[in-house]
């Protein structure tokens, strides 16, 4: 594992990997913007090269800069790479543990890229460990393909995309606050991210924070059990433009309530941009007190409808373009008939055809497709030929609720669990999950320590080679983990 690597450097080792950073920065400013190269890079190192693999390594410093910088530099960074180092090799992202020496490896982006000291002001902010902090602390689940450029408008949500893509490019002055709903499947999340993107991608200086509102709940819980809530919202102060994904979930929370009133009012009296999502409107928020409800709907509201046929049948069309595999017209018309009004649906079934169709000898057929709609709890009017038990798409249950079920077996919160902890048996029960996730719900090492806040990809790694081992000697281990495997398979 690469943790502390660089004090075992040599003088010599340390000072190739610097000159090598130095050219890769000068590759990339012939063709990016160098104040965003600043912003995002200053503190992005070139740890290690493995030869074995022909990968270079970069590290970040937390994975809100990481996530930026992948989005902002996309392929250039690793042509960059390739350009001055070697075509043949890739490029890693990593975020680092803290470890002393790598400011060894660091230069001042400034001067190399010869910066006016004017500019230096505005790009300062980024640099200061405040920011760092404060997007280590707002654990952001980001999806890099969430854009709005993959974003497929349509006539019933033409609306609401206008109204995000005006916040998006004027935050601050177009409508505060936003407010935007539909039901579930139907790219919520989506355009709540692609907001956040662009106001990051155009203010690097600001801080701006995507936060799903059960995360929010969870804190706020956490800073009243702490007693610590006037340090939360002293997080908050410093927060720019805030977004709050899936709103309803405060319903019933009558002191989270409270709280983010406060909250909601000290942005709205600042001017500071506020943009919610909901699966329906704030007047049918049923037990969100009213106060709050209205406050919600003072901005502007933007609503969406599912999409019609033709348009379903271009986003399956678009979304396979995406993935660079074609369906028969005739397959893409028999899902879109199906699935009316949730695009998330349509995404699986692509998926789930694209599996079938990669471990088949044959072209996805008319059967397939049943069978598809059929796993997906559709009741498809063709007559059965296919055998259901035969595609092993056996339910699971998802992974929040055996995390939700893994916390009540240890009397813990689920916010326990994804925090920093170290209790014994906190630990314990996250290293079984992260197992568990990688094992039982395939989820790559990425995803699982964006879920666990605060983790990164060595702790990650370290937690499933630790349980494996007490698999083989811990009997407690091996009990509890029999337990959660059964619930995963249920
Ligand atoms: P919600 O948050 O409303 O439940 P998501 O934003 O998670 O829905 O969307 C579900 C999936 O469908 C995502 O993968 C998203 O990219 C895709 N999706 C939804 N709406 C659109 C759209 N208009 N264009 C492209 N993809 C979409
Ligand atoms: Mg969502």
């Amino acid at each position: 594992m690469l943790i502390d690597i660089v004090d075992q450097y040599d003088s010599e080792k340390k000072q190739y990997l610097k000159e090598l950073r130095t050219k890769v920065i000068l590759q990339l400013s012939t063709q990016q913007d160098h104040k965003k190269i600043v912003a995002f890079l200053s503190k992005a190192w070139i740890i290690n090269i493995e030869d074995n693999e022909k990968k270079v390594y970069i590290w970040f410093s937390n994975d809100f800069i990481m996530a930026q910088a992948k989005n902002i530099f996309k392929k250039s960074l690793k042509e960059a790479v390739q350009t001055v180092y070697n075509p043949q090799y890739t490029v890693e992202y990593i975020i680092y543990p803290p470890f002393s020496n790598g400011n060894d490896l660091l230069i001042d982006l400034w001067e190399l890229l010869n910066i006016k000291a004017s500019d230096k002001k505005n790009t300062q902010p980024t640099e200061k460990s405040l920011k760092d902090e404060l997007y280590d602390y707002f654990w952001i689940l980001f999806d890099p393909s969430f854009r709005f450029d993959n974003f497929i408008a349509w006539s019933n949500n033409q609306f609401a995309y206008s109204a995000a893509k005006a916040v998006a490019e004027n935050p601050w002055t177009a409508y505060n606050p936003l407010f935007i709903y539909w039901n579930v499947g139907l790219g919520k999340t989506h355009l709540m991210q692609a907001i956040w993107n662009e106001i990051i991608q155009n203010n690097p200086d600001k801080v701006i924070v995507y936060l799903p509102a059960t995360k929010l709940i969870d804190e706020i819980i956490l800073a009243i059990k702490k007693q610590n809530l006037s340090s939360l919202m002293r997080k908050f102060d410093d927060v720019d433009a805030l977004l709050i994904d899936d709103i309803q979930f405060l319903a019933w929370k009558d002191k989270t309530q409270e709280i983010f009133h406060n909250i909601f009012n000290d942005f709205h009296s600042k001017k500071k941009q506020i943009i919610f999502s909901s699966d329906r409107p704030p007047r049918e928020l049923t037990e969100i007190e009213p106060r709050l409800k209205t406050r919600f709907a003072i901005g502007l509201v933007a609503d969406i409808k599912a999409p019609d046929y033709e348009t379903r049948i271009a986003i399956l069309q678009s979304k396979l373009e995406i993935k660079q595999e074609t369906i028969e017209p005739e397959l893409l018309g028999i899902i879109a008939q199906h699935i009316t009004s949730n695009v998330r649906e349509l995404e699986w079934a692509l998926n789930f055809l694209s599996t079938r169709k990669a471990f088949s000898w044959n072209e996805i057929s008319e059967d397939d497709v049943y069978a598809c709609l059929e796993t997906l709890g559709y009741n498809p009017s063709k007559p059965t030929k296919w055998n259901i038990n035969d595609l092993n798409t056996k339910s699971q249950k998802n992974f929040d609720t055996i995390v939700e079920m893994v916390a009540n077996y240890y009397s813990i919160s689920v916010a326990e669990l994804k925090s920093d902890s170290r209790k014994k048996e906190i630990t314990t029960a996250r290293q079984i999950l992260m197992y568990i996730a990688k094992k039982h719900f395939r989820r790559t090492l990425e995803k699982i320590w964006m879920y666990f806040w605060g983790k990164n990809h060595a702790a990650v790694i370290y937690a499933i080679s630790n349980i494996e081992k007490k698999l083989k000697s811990d009997e407690d281990v091996q009990q509890d983990y029999q337990i959660f495997s059964e619930w995963a398979q249920q």
